[in-house]
């Protein structure tokens, strides 16, 4: 049983085929610079096979003709034919108010998709586009959609309204709905395993570090509070987005440099968080190495992440009445030793307690808590294109 995961984004797309008969990725790519000079398909596969070159993609039909030419390829291929993809899964990015889990696209599911454009008019034109190549290129193959923001549909209504008048949330759907889903579902799901407890019987504190990054507490296998809000700009300082600032700042800052929302939109996007505190870098690694030689805004920024994640630890702990574990996951979460040291310092009165030794594992499912911790702390590999071709299993009921 093979699934074609596909995540498509603006100008890119990319695509994992999962043999889920022992869930083993038969090949991974990604098309790249989509409808703009130099396209480029960037393919491997399970036994070292790859290749990288350059055909014209002029939109993401285009891209989909080009990946299942590789797919299906005499040299760097995995299938014979189309007729091995059994299904398609897609990430979605928004599926707004009116998704509480993954489904099954038809018709009437596409056009919902469609009205959720509004919500997120970045990234769900392109996941829209993306199954409408599909539908051209593979038609009769069941395709389900997996949404970022299923996952907290599931939050009380006093943690997704805004305080603002309660109008907007009537008219333009305006309140929190958070991101990240996939990767928090899954997390979570595992730590239970690796816990050996009822999934429905845990408080987790899931912490997703990436680029972006975001925080949720998943109270018996719900997400209940996230810290990302209407659009993924909320919550932490991300690697060059601000996180959550006081509001007024954006006027303010509108005002003094007269800047349009454009520009303010993209200070607040692409040059800020710890890119826009350090002027180094958005990734942790350049920073970790500017604060080996010195540099002090580079410590700054890593000072100010950490201590952001560990207030959201606590109060999501406060949120839920308690904690059995906080989960790290996602590019920064899971290799990177230092933040997560930073953020579990002085935690012991929540029950918190890292081993320096464990800790220092990078990339692995592990178990990281100190021996006695009230609270485990678990390193999870996040794996959202398995999640998403398992949802896909579940939902065409193979
Ligand atoms: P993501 O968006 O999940 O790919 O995460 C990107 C961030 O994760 C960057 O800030 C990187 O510094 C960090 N990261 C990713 N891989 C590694 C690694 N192997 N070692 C250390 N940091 C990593």
């Amino acid at each position: 049983m093979n699934i074609l995961v596909i995540n498509a984004g603006s100008s890119s797309l990319k695509y994992q085929l999962i043999d889920m008969n022992g869930e083993k990725v038969l090949a991974k790519g990604l098309c790249d610079r989509i409808g703009l000079s130099g396209s480029v398909i960037k393919h491997k596969t399970h036994d070292g096979r790859a290749i990288e070159k350059e055909i014209v993609m002029s939109n993401h039909l285009d891209a989909i003709k080009q990946l299942i030419a590789v797919l299906t390829d005499e040299q760097v291929g995995v299938i014979k034919s189309l007729d091995e993809i059994n299904a398609v899964g897609h990430r979605v990015v928004h599926g707004g108010e009116k998704f509480f889990s993954s489904v099954v696209i038809n018709d009437e599911v596409l056009k919902t998709i469609e009205e959720c454009e509004e919500l997120a008019p970045l990234h769900n034109p392109p996941n829209v586009t993306g199954i409408k190549a599909c539908t051209e290129i593979m038609k009769g193959v069941p395709q389900v959609a997996v949404f970022d923001t299923a996952f907290h549909q599931t939050m009380p209504k006093k943690a997704y309204i805004y305080a603002l008048p309660y109008e907007y949330y009537e008219k333009y759907k305006l309140r929190k709905y958070g991101f990240h889903g996939t990767s928090h579902k899954y997390v979570s799901e595992r730590a239970a395993v690796l816990l050996n407890k009822p999934y429905d019987q845990l408080k987790i504190v899931t912490c997703h570090l990436g680029n972006g990054s975001s925080i949720t507490a998943v109270d018996c296998g719900k997400s209940v509070e996230t810290s990302m809000g209407f659009t993924p700009l909320d919550g932490l300082a991300m690697g060059t987005r601000c996180g959550t600032i006081d509001p007024a700042a954006v006027t303010f800052l509108m005002n003094k440099e007269k800047l349009t929302t454009e520009q303010m939109d993209e200070i607040m996007n692409k040059k800020s968080g710890v890119y826009g505190i350090s002027g180094v870098s958005s990734d942790f690694r350049d920073l970790d190495d500017a604060v080996e030689k010195g540099n002090e805004r580079a410590e700054l920024a890593l000072q100010i992440f950490a201590y952001q994640v560990k207030k959201y630890i606590g109060a999501y702990a406060c949120a839920m009445g308690g904690l059995d574990a906080v989960v790290f996951t996602a590019g920064i979460g899971e290799n990177n030793p230092g933040i997560r040291q930073r953020i579990c310092s002085n935690l012991e009165f929540l029950g918190i307690k890292i081993d320096p030794e464990k800790n220092k594992i990078r990339g692995a499912e592990i178990d990281i808590s100190a021996e006695g911790a009230k609270v485990r702390t678990l390193v999870i590999p996040t794996n959202e294109e398995l999640a998403i071709a398992k949802e896909t299993i579940r939902l065409i009921g193979r």
